[in-house]
């Protein structure tokens, strides 16, 4: 998350200069289909506009319009005197009709989506930290339309009118903020897999006698490694010195490989050398 200041000093707002004690984050959307940030930084930041928020969000940096601890004109009510807000910068290609999006393409702004919500996110969770604030308590973390249920905002939709395309709701936003500040795993990154936790899904070969001896793409695998083990290619660990039974511990995945590479000649030079038919006949 990148951080850009530009401050709106030209906004009445900004010029009025009034700070609050943050209590929690409104979280808007523009309400207009208009990706680039810097279209309302240069429009706001002029006297006579009336409104004011703390950040823009982008799919890319975040722009800083107010110091954070500024009083925002952005609610339109009395959460102008606790929260921070920020307007999340919504696609090219729709309109509204009313607080209704039209002809919004949901799969087409899947990525767009992708992008900026988890920057809204991350952008919550740095000033929940800075400010102390709970993600997860009651009226913190609230959009422009859970404002107006709490008699504390106007009357618009953002962000309802537009996260639940994308299966995005405050509910899940405010459980990723929360998931982001205490190091879990969020809604949009799963945690990975730990190393141990692949091993624990792999399949592993103990012996020759454990390989199986058909596989429909690789003819007879045991046989073949069988052969490569006479030819001293793989090695056991000399527990069976006569036959083929001592302990390989090959995993699926290397065995297919082997496989693999067995068919296409890799082992021949060796493979002669040991008196063995090769792979490559020609
Ligand atoms: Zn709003």
């Amino acid at each position: 998350m990148e951080i850009i200041q530009n401050i709106l000093t030209e906004n009445d707002c900004y010029k009025a200069g009034r700070t609050i004690t943050p209590r929690g984050v409104m979280v808007h959307s523009t309400g207009v289909a208009q990706p680039n940030a810097s279209v309302f930084l240069k429009n706001w930041n002029k006297s006579g506009i009336e409104a004011c928020v703390h950040a823009f969000v982008t799919t890319g940096p975040i722009y800083q319009a107010l110091p954070w601890n500024w009083r925002g004109w952005h609610a339109g009510g009395a959460a102008n005197n606790t929260h921070i807000s920020f307007e999340i910068c919504e696609p090219a290609g729709h309109t509204y009709n009313g607080g209704t999006m039209v002809g919004y393409d949901v799969e087409q702004n899947a990525e767009y989506f992708a992008a900026i919500y988890k920057n809204a996110v991350e952008l919550t969770a740095e000033l929940c930290k800075t400010y102390g604030l709970d993600p997860l308590e009651d009226g913190v973390v609230i959009c422009h339309c859970e404002g107006c249920d709490r008699g504390i905002a106007s009357n618009h939709s953002d962000v309802l009118q537009w996260f639940p395309k994308h299966d995005k709701n405050m509910d899940t936003f405010r459980a990723d903020v929360a998931a982001l500040m205490e190091g879990r795993a969020t809604s949009y990154e799963p945690e990975e897999k730990t190393v141990e936790e692949d091993d624990e899904d792999m399949i592993r070969y103990k012996k020759l006698s454990d390989i199986p001896n058909t596989w429909d793409e690789a003819g007879n695998p045991r046989a073949t490694i069988g052969k490569l083990m006479d030819a001293k290619i793989i090695n056991g660990d000399g527990s069976d010195p006569t036959g083929n039974d001592d302990i390989i511990d090959l995993s699926e995945d290397m065995v297919r490989q082997t496989i693999i590479e067995y068919r296409g000649g890799a082992f021949d030079r060796r493979l002669i050398a040991a008196g063995l038919e090769p792979a490559v006949k020609d």
